[in-house]
């Protein structure tokens, strides 16, 4: 890699130090209470151009352009905030007070930020929030910039693009526990950073910790350009949804010159599919609405930002980088597509495809957050699925009992232990790695097996140039040698997440909790009235399976519920039992009374997220 990558080109350096006001006070946030939310002290480690031999060169690389923070002023009335957290916060200074872009993942650090901008330019309110699209580390921290009492009254304006609420409930809450578990392998936050731990996230260090949050849009992006004056600022939005996130946009202040991509051209290869989980996205609308930017935008940008990263400055360079964006994205789509109708599978497209000349040698397209292995075979899933078409792959046997037999057909566990010591010393990681697992999935507790396979996985971990596949690999050593570390079950949502939700996405998440063992042979019809939202529903319990109809009454409903959605999200988050809500009369019941608590009585508990990932974990 050192070898094949332009490490002569500094520019990028050079970009991300533009503009420098101020960098992050003692490179710490902290609550009132004094916990460290936030620290770039954690990543001293990383300084001087050489590269330890745990960490690729590349990958060093953008471990230290993403340690550059502070305040930025990008050009007369923007301003960054970098390196508070994963994102950047974007400041533009309207006639009389502030438009902010992406107040970061938690109320602390989004705080912190804008008070870094206050001290140095004058105190003006925050008169609108744009969230450039549906991702917590693009919208959580909203409440540690502004009072939900000022967006009720007016005074501040949120907006978003059209299906932002949608899509937050649609990626992140009915599989919101696994992606949770998934997203510590992505980002590595469990690993201790060092040359041999967590080095950076791609997009940035890390994901900051503190307080989520969430003020819904008060106006929607809704047609495909729209121009809208806000405090004398002219944004010209570009919807482009089904990209990097269900519902993004960009922007384009002609008064600034200044192009806004939003996390569509991060100056790295994205993800089609993050390793925490998503709906495979679509690189080709994506690779579309990159184009459509550059024709309506490119020759008269000035300065390009993004929700990530440093700006990139001069029409020309700017054109220059969206198309290798652009072309980035459109080439693994149509390559892959190229060997899938030429018969290739999955992992056998993934080894053949690479970046051609011209692209591979840019830093601006490198695979530091996404890959073009996980990507390829994003493509191969969004048209194609899971099933590579060989029907022998159609049903085989689950993991650990298929493991159980491959190790019995190769001589039982010492003998592929003492076989897969010999591929280790001749550096066959991928190898060990595989083979391993299937020893540990047939005997989970050999010791040496784990072992073996741990060292596997932290050799590929030091060697990924994307940050994100070396967060797993050596996460997964972690898990390996030492278990899985046991967190205490909390609430799967937030508070404004849950009060986000639409009532038919509070009933799916219901029924997706619905012990269908405990279920069999039941039914139920229970009509629910939300006084609070002025809606009603039907809900019906039949073949173990619920399911609902909103703005319905059941005429035959065996028990009425009266309440509030306010009082069941209590419920919910467990800040209110069902015999208190009874008693002071925030909920309301008739009918056939005990059949509904037979009804609570056959959902699952909550269990947390934290459940075994690197061996088979129980019943399975
Ligand atoms: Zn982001």
């Amino acid at each position: 890699m050192a070898a094949k990558l332009p490490f002569a080109d500094t520019a990028d350096f050079e970009a991300a130090q533009r503009g420098l006001i101020a960098t992050v006070p003692e490179g710490l946030v902290r609550t009132g209470g004094g916990t460290v939310l936030w620290n770039l002290g954690e990543y001293a480690f990383i300084d001087g151009e050489l590269a330890p031999s745990t960490v690729n060169p590349s990958l060093w690389r953008m471990a230290r352009l993403n340690l550059a923070n502070g305040l930025f002023k990008v050009t007369e009335r923007l301003y960054q905030l970098r390196g508070f957290d994963i994102a950047n916060l974007t400041v533009i200074e309207g006639d009389s007070g502030l438009i902010l872009i992406d107040p970061l993942t938690t109320a602390e650090v989004a705080r912190a930020a804008l008070e870094l901008y206050y001290a140095h330019r004058p105190r003006k309110p925050v008169v609108a929030v744009i969230y450039t699209h549906s991702h917590i580390d693009h919208y959580g921290g909203v409440r540690g910039v502004v009072d939900e009492a000022d967006v009720k009254a007016g005074k501040v304006k949120v907006i978003a693009p059209a299906g932002f609420m949608e899509a937050i409930s649609g990626e992140n809450v009915l599989a919101g526990a696994p992606m949770s578990r998934r997203a510590q392998f992505q980002f590595g936050t469990m690993l201790p950073r060092g040359a041999r731990g967590q080095v950076d996230a791609g997009l940035g260090k890390s994901v900051a910790r503190g307080t989520p949050g969430l003020i819904a849009p008060t106006q929607s992006i809704a047609k495909a350009v729209e121009t809208h004056t806000i405090d004398g600022i002219e944004i010209v939005f570009q919807l482009a949804p089904e990209t990097e996130a269900p519902a993004e946009m960009h922007m384009f202040y002609p008064q600034l010159g200044v192009l806004n991509m939003a996390e569509n051209a991060c100056p790295l290869l994205h993800n089609f599919i993050p390793l925490r989980g998503a709906v495979a996205r679509d690189p080709r609308i994506w690779a579309k609405y990159i184009g459509d930017a550059i024709a309506m935008y490119g020759p008269k940008t000035k300065v390009l930002i993004g929700q990530h990263h440093w700006p990139t400055w001069d029409s020309a360079k700017i054109i220059d980088y969206l198309e290798a964006q652009r072309d980035l994205y459109k080439h693994i789509h149509d390559q892959t597509l190229r060997y899938m109708n030429r018969g290739w599978r999955p992992a056998e497209i993934a080894e053949a495809i690479d970046l051609p000349p011209g692209l591979a040698e840019r830093w601006s397209v490198r695979g530091y957050y996404g890959s073009v292995s996980h990507n390829v075979k994003a493509v191969y899933q969004r048209y194609l699925s899971w099933y590579d078409g060989n029907p022998c792959n159609l049903h085989p046997l689950p993991p650990a009992p298929a493991a159980a037999k491959f190790v019995e057909y190769m001589g039982g566990a010492a003998a592929v232990i003492e076989k897969a010591r010999a591929d280790f010393a001749k550096g066959e990681f991928r190898w060990v790695a595989q083979v391993m697992k299937e020893v540990v999935y047939a005997e989970p507790q050999n010791k040496e097996a784990r072992a073996l396979c741990a060292d596997a996985l932290e050799q590929m971990g030091y060697q990924a140039e994307s940050a994100t596949w070396r967060n797993a690999f050596l996460y997964g050593a972690q898990e390996l040698r030492h278990g899985v570390f046991q967190m205490p079950v909390r609430p799967g949502m937030g508070a404004d997440t849950l009060a986000g939700l639409t009532s038919d996405v509070f009933f799916d998440l219901m029924a997706i909790r619905l012990d269908a063992a405990k279920a069999a042979g039941q039914s139920l019809v229970v009509n629910w009235r939300f006084t609070d939202r002025n809606e009603m529903l039907a809900l019906t319990l039949k073949h173990s399976t619920l399911t609902h109809r909103m703005g319905e009454t059941a005429a035959n409903a065996d028990v009425s519920v009266t309440t509030t959605r306010a009082t069941m999200d209590q419920i919910v988050m467990r800040k209110l039992t069902i015999p208190d809500a009874l008693a002071s009369g925030a909920l309301r019941l008739e009918g056939e009374i005990p059949k509904l608590a037979a009804l609570f009585s056959m959902m699952d508990p909550p269990t947390g997220m934290m459940f075994e990932i690197l061996t088979p974990g129980e019943g399975r």
